[in-house]
């Protein structure tokens, strides 16, 4: 069993990003991959916002290959709305977060009170995490730290250049896992394992951008002990999801 916590659908003419779900499920079915965690290019800013309604039309369309995450600027008047819309109504799972594309620190009021919603719900936050500005892993890092009751997850583990920085701070910091989408190194995935335990490593594509099939065999690549190997691939995500609540 094989689910990526971490991929896109969308459609967005205007940056020339067309991802509907089924190029989606094409790659993961190239990949072997049974499910995704999707979420959108764009920053929803309140309930009923079109992105959200494009993630929720895709998961209604294929239910069994696809689960919501919604992603929201935490700086718009309705965030906490349409969190709250999303996990309650549409049984949304998680929430995803991308400092440089709203342009705000992690740790910025708005965004710590989203995440404090999130964390009464159980529901897993992914932050984009990589080499730039705003997203760097000290800055998600301190996010982290603020809101400890919140299961943070780094993406990309911090990109090209700060995987050690990512791994500093997860070993600090419970509440931050990983995910092993787009960073270039296989045996930097081992290393995860190694530094912060197997049960806070998550597989993820982050596709259609980046290719699933590369982005599994890198996990195969990191040579892992087949029982870590099943937490990466599924069993971590799984037990995330399966912990968030849909009302409070
Ligand atoms: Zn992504």
């Amino acid at each position: 069993m094989i689910i990526d916590s971490h991929a896109h659908v969308d459609e967005v003419l205007a940056w020339g990003w067309m991802d509907p779900p089924e190029a989606l499920i094409l790659l993961m079915d190239e990949a072997g991959v049974d499910r995704a965690v999707i979420m959108t290019y764009r920053d929803a800013a309140g309930p009923d916002d079109p992105s959200t309604l494009y993630i929720q039309e895709a998961v209604n369309r294929y239910p069994e290959r696809l689960i919501g995450y919604i992603r929201i600027n935490p700086n718009a008047a309705g965030a906490i709305e349409a969190l709250d819309q999303a996990i309650c109504d549409f049984k949304m799972k998680g929430l995803k977060l991308h400092p440089v594309s709203y342009v705000g620190f992690p740790y910025g009021e708005a965004t710590l009170r989203l995440m404090r919603r999130a964390a009464e719900y159980h529901a897993p936050v992914l932050f984009h995490t990589g080499d730039e500005a705003l997203a760097l892993p000290e800055e998600v890092a301190e996010a982290a730290r603020m809101c400890p009751q919140a299961r943070v997850i780094m993406a990309h583990m911090g990109g090209y250049y700060h995987c050690e920085a990512v791994l500093q701070a997860a070993k600090e910091l419970p509440n931050i896992l990983v995910d092993t989408s787009a960073i270039p190194y296989p045996w930097m995935i081992r290393k995860a394992v190694e530094t912060i335990g197997a049960q806070r490593v998550l597989f993820a594509s982050d596709g259609p951008g980046c290719l699933p099939t590369l982005e599994v065999e890198k996990v195969r690549l990191a040579e892992l002990r087949p029982e870590d190997e099943a937490l990466v691939f599924s069993g971590n995500i799984q037990r995330l999801l399966e912990e968030v609540r849909h009302d409070l």
